[in-house]
C-alpha cells in the first residue's frame, strides 16, 4: 500500500483537485491507497489571521464565513454535474462553517483559549477532505473523508502538539484493518486530538508529519509527497534560481537537513519514516511526469527506484 499526501498548493483550485483525483484514481489500479490532504492553499493563513484579528477585537465573522463559503463553493465546481455529491458537499460546508462560527463567537465572548484556536485552524482540512473524497466518488472510487482527530492522539500542547506514538499506532492499525482493500480514506492532515477528544494541531506544515505517521504505522511501501515543485532541491527553488534538484537522497541524511529547516517540510516529517525505514518520493502535482526526488533508507536496494 501507499500513502499519498497532497499539500495545499496541490488542491488550491477546482482544476488541481480534479488532477489530484485523477492521480489517486490511477494509483488505485496497482495499490491500496491512503490519502492525506491539507487545506486549500491560503486557507490556514486566513484562519490564523482571523484568529489574530479576533484577539484585537477586529474580526468580522460574517465576512470571514462569506469568504470561506465562496472559496469552497468555487472549489466545489470540480464536482461538475454530480448533483447529489455537490449537494452533500455543500451541506458539509455549511455544517463546518456553523461550527467555525460557534467557536469564534465563543472566543469573542470569553477569554479565548488555545484549544479554540486549534478548532478554528482545523477548519481548512475539514473542508478539503470531504471535497476530495466526493471528487473521487464522482470517478467511481469508494472514497470517504476521515477526520484525523480519531486517529492522531496528542498531548494538549495546542498549536504544536506532541503525538503519542503508541496510542496513535494502535488506533491507526485498528482503523486500517477494518477498511476494505478498494476503499480510499481521505484523511485530514495537520490535526489530531487529546485523549479527551479536544482538537489539536501539529504545527504549520503539519500534514507532512500526519502523512509520515500513517505511512510508518501502516508499513507503507512508500510515502508519495505531492507538492508544487518537482522534488527536493539544494536550496528553496522559489528563492534561489541556482538551486538543483536531488535525484535521490539518503533518508537518514535528509532527516538531519530537514531538522535544520533546509528541505521545506515540517521538521518532524521524516522522524517516523526513518524509524520505520519507509522511502519517500517527492513529486510535483503540476508536473507528475517528472522523476521527482527519492529519499531512500540507507539499506534500500536501489532497484526500488523507478
Ligand atoms: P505543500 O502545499 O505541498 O505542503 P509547501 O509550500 O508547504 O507545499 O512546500 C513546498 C515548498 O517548499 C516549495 O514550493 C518550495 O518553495 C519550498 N522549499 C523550501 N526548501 C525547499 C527545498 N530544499 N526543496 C524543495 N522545496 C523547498
Ligand atoms: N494547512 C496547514 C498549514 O497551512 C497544514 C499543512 O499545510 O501542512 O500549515
Ligand atoms: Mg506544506
Amino acid at each position: 500500500m501507499k500513502v499519498l499526501k497532497f499539500g495545499g498548493t496541490s488542491v488550491g483550485s477546482a482544476a488541481l483537485i480534479a488532477r489530484v483525483a485523477d492521480l489517486i484514481t490511477r494509483a488505485t489500479a496497482t495499490h491500496q491507497i491512503v490519502v492525506v490532504v491539507s487545506a486549500a492553499a491560503g486557507v490556514t493563513n486566513e484562519l490564523v489571521n482571523a484568529w489574530d484579528a479576533l484577539q484585537q477585537g477586529a474580526l468580522d465573522v460574517p465576512a470571514l464565513l462569506a469568504r470561506m463559503r465562496q472559496r469552497h463553493r468555487t472549489l466545489a465546481h470540480v464536482l461538475g454535474h454530480h448533483a447529489a455529491l455537490r449537494r452533500g458537499y455543500l451541506a458539509t460546508l455549511e455544517e463546518t462553517l456553523s461550527q467555525l462560527a460557534r467557536v469564534l463567537r465563543m472566543a469573542q465572548s470569553q477569554n479565548a483559549k488555545p484549544a479554540w484556536r486549534d478548532e478554528v485552524l482545523a477548519t481548512g482540512e475539514r473542508l478539503m477532505a470531504p471535497l476530495l473524497a466526493a471528487t473521487l466518488k464522482a470517478r467511481g472510487v469508494a472514497a470517504f473523508a476521515q477526520d484525523a482527530t480519531t486517529l492522531i492522539c496528542t498531548d494538549a500542547r495546542h498549536g504544536e502538539a506532541n503525538v503519542n506514538l503508541e496510542a496513535t499506532r494502535e488506533r491507526v492499525q485498528q482503523w486500517f484493518a477494518r477498511l476494505g482493500k478498494q476503499t480510499v480514506p481521505v484523511v485530514t492532515g495537520f490535526i489530531g486530538a487529546t485523549p479527551e477528544g479536544q482538537t489539536t494541531t501539529l504545527g504549520r506544515g503539519g500534514s507532512d508529519y500526519s502523512a509520515a505517521l500513517l505511512a510508518a504505522m501502516l508499513g507503507a511501501e512508500v510515502l508519495e509527497r505531492w507538492t508544487d515543485v518537482d522534488g527536493l532541491y539544494t536550496a528553496d527553488p522559489r528563492k534561489n534560481p541556482e538551486a538543483r534538484r536531488y535525484q535521490t537522497l539518503v533518508l537518514e541524511e535528509a532527516w538531519a537537513w530537514n531538522h535544520a529547516g533546509k528541505l521545506g517540510m515540517h521538521r518532524k516529517a521524516l522522524d517516523p519514516l526513518v524509524a520505520a525505514g519507509i522511502p519517500v518520493h517527492v513529486r510535483s502535482t503540476l508536473a507528475p511526469e517528472q522523476p521527482g526526488t527519492w529519499l531512500l533508507p540507507a539499506d534500500t536496494p536501489q532497484t526500488l527506484v523507478g
